[in-house]
């Protein structure tokens, strides 16, 4: 490699450099748009600030309508189509309402004693009769109260960058997502776990920043960068681990094996798992099938995936995907799909390893590989074959 260098002119090899060292902090760039299903969803809100000042504006016309303090909360509901923000005797009423905090946060909760603090503003919208509340929020600050959630902050550095870039990609992915309610992504699991900024460590925001502006890309298309907790040795196809889903090439399995046959994931706490599935329960789940008489997988990927489950029962024989199987019994009692199956006196009993769908990025096997020495590129080319890493 070295030797190849020395043959170019020291003017490439400067321009070069020059390319590989540009700054690319562009997540500032990107404003998102958070529902906050879980955390501010419901008939009455209430919302303050955490310092200064609170700001009632018409986001449609821009004017203030009222302001309020910090250990002020105001409750706010919807009537006959207008907004009503209340504290005291003062009272705003709009079709529109944003609130936002000239310093500090806008605080938002379902109860007056839990509130949780955002950066950027608030905007409400109307869905299945209740209030839900939108945060608009620049991208790396969204990122910033994501990853912890997401990761360990003790995570390595490189662990938390790998992190870091997958969950940009991911969110790239899902703009606009929740468009018929005018949001791009949700504040829990089917989307990105979001705690607002009580969730910011300075690890995590150390790895944002380090990372800001790379996504992954594949035939020039942002990657649906998934993860997984812990892929148990070897990850799985997404056609495998979620349905409904088509094959991907860099999501289509890969060994995280390290030189000496060890899972780089076998870093994890409780990397098995166990679980029994008594008959009643299993003929209770699958009552098509009558009294059954056996459970077993039919089909296994090359990296020891469940891909087939076949339930015989007195009445009739289903066949379902590993996937279905998992879903169906719960997701969190079949943690992975890389299980095997034991017939016991009383019905089965499932031995598994490693921990969600199993798909894209093992979280712990990237703090295996960082702990091991890899950085975050090397890391990220292991877990997504074929993707690039480039600047959004
Ligand atoms: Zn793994």
């Amino acid at each position: 490699m070295r030797i190849a260098l020395r043959t170019l002119s020291v003017g490439v090899l400067l321009i070069f450099v020059g390319f590989a060292d540009a700054p690319r902090r562009r997540d500032s760039d990107w404003l998102i748009r958070v529902g906050l299903e879980q955390a501010a969803w419901a008939q009455v809100l209430y919302v303050s600030v955490s310092e200064g000042v609170l700001r009632w504006i018409n986001p449609r016309t821009g004017q203030t309508l009222g302001e309020g303090t910090a250990g002020q909360i105001w409750e706010l509901r919807r009537e006959n189509g207008r907004l009503y923000a209340q504290n005291g005797q003062t009272q705003i009423a709009s079709e529109r309402l944003m609130a936002e905090a000239a310093e500090g946060f806008v605080m938002v909760g379902t109860a007056p004693n839990d509130l949780r603090r955002y950066r950027g503003h608030l905007e409400w919208t109307e869905r299945d009769g209740k209030l839900l509340t939108i945060n608009w929020i620049l991208l790396d600050d969204y990122l910033k109260a994501t990853l912890p959630r997401e990761m360990p902050p003790k995570f390595h550095p490189e662990a938390l960058k790998v992190q870091a870039v997958a969950a940009r990609s991911f969110a790239f992915r899902r703009l606009n997502r929740y468009r018929q309610w005018g949001y791009d992504l949700c504040d829990h699991a089917p989307c990105q776990v979001y705690g607002g900024v009580d969730a910011e460590h300075p690890n995590t925001n150390a790895a944002v920043d380090a990372t800001a502006g790379e996504g992954l890309m594949f035939e020039g298309r942002v990657v649906d960068a998934v993860y997984t907790g812990n892929c148990g040795g070897h990850t799985a196809p997404i056609e495998v681990a979620m349905v409904g889903t088509r094959p991907l090439r860099f999501l289509s399995g890969v060994s995280d094996m390290n030189g000496d046959g060890k899972p780089f994931c076998s870093v994890a706490p409780n990397g098995g798992w166990e679980l029994n599935l008594t008959h009643a329960e299993l003929e209770k789940r699958f009552p098509q099938v009558g009294r059954i008489r056996e459970l077993r997988l039919t089909q296994r990927t090359a990296g020891k995936h469940a891909q087939q489950v076949q339930i015989r029962g007195e009445r009739a024989t289903l066949t379902l995907s590993g996937a279905e199987f998992r879903s169906a019994v719960g997701t969190g009692r079949v943690r992975s799909l890389m299980f095997e199956v034991q017939a016991q006196r009383d019905g089965w009993k499932l031995v598994g390893r490693g921990a969600g769908h199993g798909a894209g990025m093992c979280q712990w096997g990237a703090q295996g590989r960082a702990l091991a020495g890899q950085n975050y590129r090397q890391i990220l080319g292991a877990y997504y074959p074929g993707a690039t890493l480039e600047a959004l």
